[in-house]
């Protein structure tokens, strides 16, 4: 199989493109190792000024970067153009912060002094998603490069297009040949680029199954990895919630991106109070969105990534109703051409039946009804993903004391789990580990080295 761009709305095959030789990664992987020791000694001014090239680029041309993201994964062309300002801002956000967030940290010792630096690893291979085709990529690339890392990428098989995009904005940028490359390989291939000496680190954004491999390949060589995986947040609606507020988050924060996002709400947890009300809602909400082409904006619900997301999905609903799940509303592809889901409620989802422990990737929510906040944070807690959530109440202090006790990397109170440059993103359980984002994403791929100065006689 090769690379293969495809319309989900219409199933129209792209374009396809060919996986690289073991030969072409070998002279690839050369040329990072090669770059790396110039781009090393860079200094961070100089880095900047591509890495905030390659910004302005992205927010200059938004619609050249969102259409091609529109036409090879489905998502709506308006939400496509947010994700392009997103990732620019990423960029510019590291491009700015990242001499203070590596700036040397001085330390304390009783004799001498000491100071903790931050010096780059080397070349870091990444591996990662479709559902949001550059975000992903800015996250790794804004932090990572600005950090003095040269970074090999494997993008998924369904967004070619958009992979070799960002990796030409490099070259627009003014970025060295090696600083960023865009890999089309198989896993194979990326196993053995794990195993390479030259590689010094592996973060991972996908599944749970892909983070498994993958970190297990990079514990077999010992080398750093992160893994940003999969999640089935709660959106927890306590009986004081605004539930105006609360219904208009719970339909973006299933919907966006179709639901094929990682922090999606996907657990919605409502107390008695206000769960039939609540329910009715959201149903009706779901219910108006109609399909169509996702690049026209008027479009209020768009295709699924690929026809084997739809088919899996479909498939995946189907196990959990044969296990005793009820059907609200949806659980069928839509009848028309493409990869189209009905949006889906399910309820009587049993601790018993395997969807309780699933990832329902597209526009699926699981509803639950619980007797009190108790109830709702056990239930949350009961997951074995911990990834992100949400507490919807009017109490704000209260919302805070159930965010402390429920076991993710984010809580959100009154919206819902969503990332900025600037906060730390990312999980923990089968969520995985390490963050991007933030002063903390760019810590993960530095080796923070002692150095200490103290002039005394060696012991005898
Ligand atoms: P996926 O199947 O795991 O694929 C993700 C990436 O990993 C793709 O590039 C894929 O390549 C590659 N891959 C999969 N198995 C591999 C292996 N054994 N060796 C090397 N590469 C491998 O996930 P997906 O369906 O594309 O993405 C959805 C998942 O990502 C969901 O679980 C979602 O929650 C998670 N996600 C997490 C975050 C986060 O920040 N925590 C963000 C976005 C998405 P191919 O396409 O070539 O198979």
């Amino acid at each position: 199989m090769s690379y293969q761009s495809v319309n989900p709305y219409n199933g129209k095959l792209l374009k396809t493109f060919e996986y690289l030789s073991d030969k072409q990664v070998e002279a690839a992987l050369d040329g990072a190792a090669l770059c790396f020791e110039k781009w090393r000694q860079t200094s961070f001014a100089a880095r900047a000024a591509v890495i905030a090239k390659a910004a302005s680029i992205m927010r200059a041309r938004v619609d050249d970067f969102a259409r091609p993201m529109t036409l090879e994964m489905g998502k709506r062309i308006n939400e496509a153009r947010g994700e392009v300002e997103f990732s620019s801002n990423i960029l510019a956000y590291y491009a700015k912060n990242a001499e203070r967030f590596l700036a040397p940290v001085k330390l304390h010792p009783t004799v001498g002094e000491a100071h903790m630096e931050s010096s780059p690893l080397g070349v870091i291979f990444c591996v990662e998603p479709w559902n949001f085709p550059y975000y992903q990529l800015a996250r790794v690339a804004g932090p990572h490069l600005m950090a003095g890392n040269v970074l090999m990428v494997k993008h998924a098989g369904c967004v070619p297009q958009c992979a070799i995009a960002f990796e030409k904005l490099w070259i627009e940028a003014g970025a060295p040949i090696g600083l960023y490359t865009n890999l089309l390989i198989t896993h194979e291939q990326s196993e053995h680029l794990v195993d390479d000496r030259r590689i010094k680190g592996v973060a991972l954004t996908g599944s749970a199954a892909a983070g498994r491999s993958i970190a297990a390949r990079a514990g077999q060589n010992l080398k750093l990895s992160s893994m940003e995986l999969g999640g089935s947040d709660a959106f927890i609606v306590l009986e004081d919630a605004d539930l105006e507020h609360a219904i208009k988050w719970a339909v973006w924060g299933k919907m966006y991106n179709t639901g094929q996002t990682c922090c999606a709400a996907k657990r919605f947890i409502v107390v008695e109070e206000l769960a039939d009300k609540f329910l009715a809602k959201f149903q009706a909400a779901l219910a108006a969105l109609k399909p169509g082409d996702p690049m026209d904006e008027k479009t209020t619900l768009g295709p699924l990534s690929t026809e084997s997301a739809l088919v899996d999905l479909v498939r995946q609903v189907e196990g959990a109703i044969s296990k005793g799940a009820k059907v609200v509303m949806g659980g069928k592809r839509i009848d028309r051409p493409g990869s189209f889901m009905e949006p889906t409620i399910l309820t009587n989802i049993k601790p018993e039946n395997p969807a309780f422990r699933e990832e329902f990737f597209g526009p699926v929510a699981l509803f639950f009804r619980v007797k009190n906040e108790e109830e709702a944070i056990a239930l949350a807690n009961d997951s074995d993903f911990g990834l992100g959530g949400s507490v919807f109440t009017r109490d704000i202090a209260r919302g805070k004391r159930v965010a402390s006790r429920i076991d993710t990397g984010m809580m959100f109170i009154n919206n819902i789990s969503w990332s900025d440059a600037e906060l730390p993103f990312g999980g923990i359980k089968n969520s995985g580990y390490g963050r991007e984002l933030g002063d903390m994403g760019i810590q993960e791929f530095v080796n923070k080295k002692l150095v200490r100065v103290a002039s005394m006689e060696a012991p005898a």
